[in-house]
């Protein structure tokens, strides 16, 4: 009896796992063709633009062209700059004007048979601690986000990416695990084995490259819904083998599983930034910044567990925990000074459910604020992909929050959207003082941004002010700007914020 229970519990499982394994297989399918879709989309941007830049009637890098190469990049997506190349120098760019004296183009690490050229990873010109992938043809340039194509691989992947050129192949890019694709054939839609693990290759049609792909953890097999039903299936036709099943199915004692203790437990705590006019040094308003002390007293970066809960799917509890707590710690005060606003970070997701602006609304009500009391920060690379982020951001903007985009000239192509995408201001990221820092502000396109956000008609804030010849600068550049930063203030505890 107890043996035929085992048996049937085995035969189950076994069962339930070949089930498992082939769906996930055709889900890794659906994610690398994902991937390859994506990628197509910004190749043909960039292929379109190159030969857009190329083409132009005006005197090389002459004002009119400059203008024109602006944009090119303002009605792109994906680009962060256009350039002119001559004698292998770029002389002119979208981002830092005229050059002067001109500089050399990157080694490119990869050649086209059409005689484009690639180089991966390289210093963006004119973005300070910035990494561009730099494509040039001809008289022509256009820059992407370095990151740009490994960000859209889905993060539970192991995978190559490779080009494809005649009987030619080159890796452009892959995760941390060895997979050889140089020399076995590669068919679009097809599988192949690679050290015991099944990968799915998903070609492009248009572009030559090829991407294979499997989950990155295989045995997670075990913690399927559907192995689950499957375990249970057996064990329903036997007995016992309980305990077994509840083992194999008990998770890591993960971050985000610590993480997620800590936030249900009350652990988490908020500090308040203040941030002030830069004419005049009045605070205006603060940033609500989260800060987690773990089980061993090592206090985490949010940098670090915020992208773990977003990966894990609990930021929108994390948001709705930092408002609340915001409302309970700082209602009184916000209620006696209705011009003072605190912002919160949310991610994309927020804005994309459709629950977040009536929560947040609920929350108002009850603490009697006004909705100007809380202003919303998203980053750059949030807003990176969809219509929908802006219909998001609108509703937000029609209840009465600002809106403002955290951490700007960091990531995607950095002026384009704003045009697209309507905020109330934009947070310039503190990569940007570094440069002035180091006394080389002709490197900088904090001119050209400042100038842009004007055109557009946005607010600013100037992120990360440590230094009082950083906060000259900017207040000479933009003398209606807030600022932020060590000079003014070290995020504080919210009794210090207005206190004593
Ligand atoms: P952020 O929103 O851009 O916040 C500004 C960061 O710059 C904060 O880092 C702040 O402490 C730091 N900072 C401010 N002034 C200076 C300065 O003068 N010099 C330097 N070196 N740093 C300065 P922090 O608190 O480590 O937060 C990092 C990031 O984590 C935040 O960047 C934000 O993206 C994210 N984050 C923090 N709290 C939350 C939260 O409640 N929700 C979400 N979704 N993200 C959060
Ligand atoms: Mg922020
Ligand atoms: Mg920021």
């Amino acid at each position: 009896m107890l043996g035929g229970a085992v048996a049937a519990t085995l035969v189950a499982l076994w069962i339930g796992e070949l089930t498992v394994r082939r769906q996930q297989h055709i889900d890794t399918g659906e994610l690398a063709e994902n991937y390859i879709s994506r990628s197509d989309k910004i190749n043909a941007e960039a292929i379109t633009a190159l030969v857009e830049v190329g083409s132009g009637n005006d005197a090389i890098c002459s004002t009119t062209e400059v203008s024109r190469l602006r944009r090119i990049v303002l009605s792109s997506q994906y680009l962060k700059t256009a350039s002119r190349v001559r004698d292998g120098h770029f002389y002119c760019s979208s981002t830092a004007g005229s050059i002067d004296p001109p500089v050399p183009v990157p080694e490119p690490d990869f050649s086209t048979e059409n005689g484009s050229n690639f180089t991966f990873d390289t210093p963006a010109l004119g973005v300070p601690g910035a990494r561009a992938m730099v494509i040039e043809k001809g008289s022509a340039s256009v820059s992407l986000n370095a990151h740009v194509y490994s960000e859209m691989v889905d993060s539970r992947l192991d995978y190559a990416v490779v080009a494809v050129q005649g009987t030619q192949r080159r890796l452009f890019m892959a995760s941390g695990t060895n997979i050889p694709l140089e020399d076995v054939p590669l068919q679009n839609g097809e599988s192949m084995e690679i050290g015991g693990r099944l990968f799915a290759v998903r070609c492009s049609t248009i572009y030559n490259s090829c991407m294979a792909a499997a989950l990155r953890e295989p045995p997670s097999v075990l913690a399927s819904p559907v192995m689950l039903e499957f375990g249970i299936f057996g064990l329903l036709i036997g007995l016992s083998g309980g305990l077994a099943v509840s083992s194999m199915l008990g998770r890591s004692n993960s971050l985000g599983r610590q993480l997620r203790t800590a936030l249900r437990s009350g652990k988490l705590r908020i500090v308040y930034q203040p941030i002030v006019r830069l004419s005049d040094r009045r605070r205006t308003g603060a940033e609500a910044l989260l800060r987690w002390t773990d089980a061993t007293g090592k206090s985490v970066s949010p940098d670090a567990f915020i992208s773990v809960a977003e990966q894990d799917g609990f930021i929108g509890e994390i948001t709705r925990f930092v408002i609340n707590r915001v409302l309970a710690e700082l209602g009184d005060d916000l209620r006696r000074r209705p011009d003072f606003q605190v912002t919160v970070n949310v991610a994309a997701s927020d804005i994309l459910d459709n629950s977040f602006l009536p929560f947040l609304q609920a929350r108002l009500v009850e603490a009697g604020l006004a909705a100007a009391s809380i202003g919303l920060e998203v980053t750059e690379r949030t807003t990176a992909n969809s219509r929908e982020m802006g219909r998001g951001i609108a509703r937000l903007r029609e209840a009465g929050h600002k809106v403002y985009i955290d951490d700007f000239g960091t990531d995607y192509s950095s002026l384009s959207y704003l045009s697209r995408l309507r905020v109330d201001a934009i947070k310039i990221n503190r990569t940007f003082m570094q440069a002035l820092h180091d006394q080389s502000d002709k490197d900088t396109i904090a001119p050209q941004i400042v100038a842009m956000a004007e055109v557009l008609g946005l607010s600013m804030v100037i992120e990360g002010i440590e230094e009082e010849q950083q906060a000259a600068y900017f207040l000479t550049l933009a003398p209606k700007a807030l600022g932020q930063g060590w000079l003014f203030s070290k995020p504080v505890e919210a009794a210090r914020l207005f206190g004593v």
